[in-house]
């Protein structure tokens, strides 16, 4: 497909010539025929090929007849490509490794060198570096030169059906060099497609000239009985991953059943907030230092009974309280290994616990504060005092990465 260049386009001019101007047919110096001008992007800017072809001066020589182009030209660009090699290489590795899509590899084609490629071109190009990495892949020789050093090998055998219904694509991989060996889709993996790939990992190996120390799967019958039959000493085992999912499953469904039970016995956070917020709206209003005995113990639910001047402190605490709970009791985060319920035990222990040295020391607090005479002093240093272990509970939590309850303070 003919590539649209901008009128303007400034081409660095490169001129090949053949190198080896011999006749392969009967040994002449072969004489220059015709030229070919290519356009090709490079990564350094445009360039434009000027290829001098070659052929034989004599008529009667089969040489004559067909023309030779400069063997460097290919080491450039493949023919038919409005792209260099370098490109070509950029896009595959921009695709591969960076898993970038093809319109952002387009804009970033054009944003870092000025060159213009049709998303369709692109996706081309991708395809033709699919084809040559699987081909370099499956390389016998390199294949033997990556394994020399490897004294034995670990294979695994795995299935990937990218959608229900569609063909299942089956993997062979090769552990100790973490390399894919070959992966073929399968319409129905009937245990003598999955034994023909195992056999075929089989001569891969023996090609190697490596014994195969260990087979990992997922264990499905397929896999054990072709493993087997192939492999009759080579142990198989069940791959890490599929095991801890399988275990996973049953573990995930108890912690789930006791995050309920937990959330059924802790209710009720709204009416508590409710009741604090009006309880502070009366106060504001009616500007009284009054005492709200009944109220503050709906609130608490424990049988706490603060003086009115602290009202509004200790208020606060019980919404920074609510607030946390509140936080635990809505984080599903982590997954069977860290199973979330567990986490949320915890948690509300915790906050147990800060509740309990709360009213410890108010129990003392309101000892001393009858025996001393001065219901100030002891209001202030009660309130910092209950307040620290609010934020102290708070920020233990914190660290578990629950999500942070809004801090009043701050
Ligand atoms: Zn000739």
């Amino acid at each position: 497909m003919p590539y649209a260049w901008p009128k303007d386009t400034d081409f660095a001019l490169l001129e090949l010539d053949v190198l080896d101007r011999t006749c392969p047919a009967c040994g002449r110096l072969m004489y220059i025929c015709d030229h070919r001008y290519r356009r090709v992007h490079t990564l350094e800017g445009p360039v434009e090929l000027v290829c001098k072809l070659n052929h034989c001066p004599d008529p009667t020589c089969p040489g004559h007849a067909k023309t030779k182009s400069p063997e460097l030209e290919i080491t450039i660009a493949l023919p038919k490509w409005a792209v260099g090699w370098d490109v070509f290489c950029w896009i595959g590795h921009r695709r591969y490794s960076r898993h970038r899509p093809i319109p952002q590899i387009q804009s970033d084609l054009w944003d870092d060198y000025g060159i213009k490629l049709s998303a369709d071109s692109i996706a081309r190009y991708i395809g033709y570096y699919q084809v040559m990495l699987a081909a370099c892949q499956q390389d016998s020789e390199s294949l033997r030169r990556h394994y020399e050093a490897v004294d034995e090998i670990i294979l695994s055998i795995d299935g990937l059906q990218p959608e229900k219904g569609h063909e299942t694509l089956y993997v062979v991989r090769e552990l100790t060099q973490k390399r894919v060996w070959f992966a073929e889709p399968l319409i129905s993996a009937t245990a003598d497609e999955v034994r023909r790939l195992i056999a075929q990992a089989k001569a891969w190996a023996e090609s190697l000239g490596k014994p195969v120390a260990l087979w990992l799967s997922d264990r499905q019958d397929a896999f054990v009985t072709g493993i087997a039959a192939e492999f009759p000493d080579v142990p198989h085992r069940y791959c890490n991953n599929h095991f801890l999912r399988d275990l996973a499953k049953p573990v995930l469904e108890a912690d789930s059943h006791a995050k309920v039970r937990m959330r059924k016995k802790v209710r009720g956070l709204r009416k508590i907030e409710q009741a604090v917020l009006k309880q502070q709206g009366a106060q504001a209003s009616e500007q009284l230092v009054d005492n709200h005995p009944a109220a503050t113990t709906a609130v608490i639910e424990t049988p706490t009974n603060p003086p009115a001047s602290r009202g509004d402190s200790a208020s606060a605490v019980v919404l920074d309280y609510c607030t946390a709970v509140r936080g635990i009791l809505n984080d599903d985060q982590g997954g069977p290994l860290h199973p979330p319920g567990l986490r949320m035990a915890d948690a509300l222990d915790e906050v147990r616990a800060s509740i309990q040295r709360d009213l410890d020391a108010k129990k003392g607090d309101s000892q001393s504060s009858n025996s001393a005479d001065s219901p100030a002093a002891s209001t202030a240093a009660g309130t910092r005092c209950a307040t620290n272990r609010s934020r102290s509970a708070t920020t233990s939590r914190t660290s578990r990465k629950s999500p942070r309850p809004s801090n009043r303070e701050s």
